[in-house]
C-alpha cells in the first residue's frame, strides 16, 4: 500500500501497479480535497445488469477496479466523479440537470458514456418533467461520463459519441464548476 506520488494523501493505492496512472490523471484534474479515497483491485465485479469495470463505496471511501490498463482512466475519473457529484451542492446539481434537459429537448443524441447513454436512452418525457428517479440516476451518470470525457486525457473512444456542438456546452459548463475552490470528494 502507498500513497500518490503526487504527495497529497488523497488517494491510498492498495494496487501499485495503478501509480503512474493515477499521477498522470491527477495532473489533468481540477483541485479535489476531501480525506482518502482507497482505490483497490477487485475480480468478477457484477451487478444485475452484468460485469462492472469497478465499484464505488463512497460512504467506505474507496474505489475497486476490475478494468484493463487502458480503460483505467476513463474509469477512474467516471468512479471519482461520483464522490463530486455528492458533494456538490444542490444548485449545481440542478444546474448540470438543466444543461442536460436542455439536450434532450433539443434531441441530442448520444452522450459521453455507455453508463449514461443506455439510461438516456430509456428515457420518456415524463421523466425529465417529473424528475424521476430514472432521470436523476441519468443525470448523475452523464456528469461522470462527461468528467470522465474531459478529464480522464482519452481523446477518441466509442463510447464519445454525442453530437459535437453539445460537446463544447458540457466543457464549458464544467469549466464554470470547477473554476473556483477545489473540488469536495
Ligand atoms: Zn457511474
Amino acid at each position: 500500500m502507498k500513497r500518490t506520488a503526487a504527495g497529497d494523501t488523497l488517494f491510498i493505492l492498495e494496487d501499485a501497479a495503478r501509480g503512474a496512472a493515477v499521477g498522470r490523471v491527477l495532473r489533468r484534474l481540477p483541485r479535489m480535497t476531501g480525506a482518502p479515497v482507497r482505490l483497490q483491485r477487485a475480480r468478477g465485479l457484477r451487478d444485475r445488469r452484468g460485469e462492472l469495470h469497478a465499484g464505488t463505496f463512497v460512504r467506505e471511501r474507496r474505489i475497486a477496479f476490475d478494468c484493463s490498463r487502458a480503460e483505467f482512466p476513463r474509469i477512474f475519473v467516471h468512479e471519482l466523479f461520483h464522490f463530486v457529484w455528492l458533494r456538490k451542492g444542490n444548485a449545481a446539481r440542478r444546474s448540470y440537470e438543466e444543461l442536460v434537459k436542455s439536450e434532450c429537448l433539443e434531441g441530442a443524441a448520444g452522450e459521453l458514456g455507455w453508463s449514461a447513454e443506455w439510461r438516456k436512452r430509456a428515457l420518456g418525457r415524463r421523466d425529465i418533467d417529473a424528475r424521476t428517479r430514472r432521470w436523476r440516476e441519468y443525470c448523475c451518470e452523464s456528469f461522470c461520463d462527461s468528467a470522465a470525457w474531459l478529464y480522464s486525457g482519452i481523446g477518441r473512444h466509442e463510447e464519445f459519441t454525442l453530437d459535437a456542438r453539445f460537446r463544447g456546452r458540457r466543457r464549458a459548463w464544467f469549466a464554470g464548476m470547477a473554476g473556483g475552490s477545489a473540488l469536495s470528494i
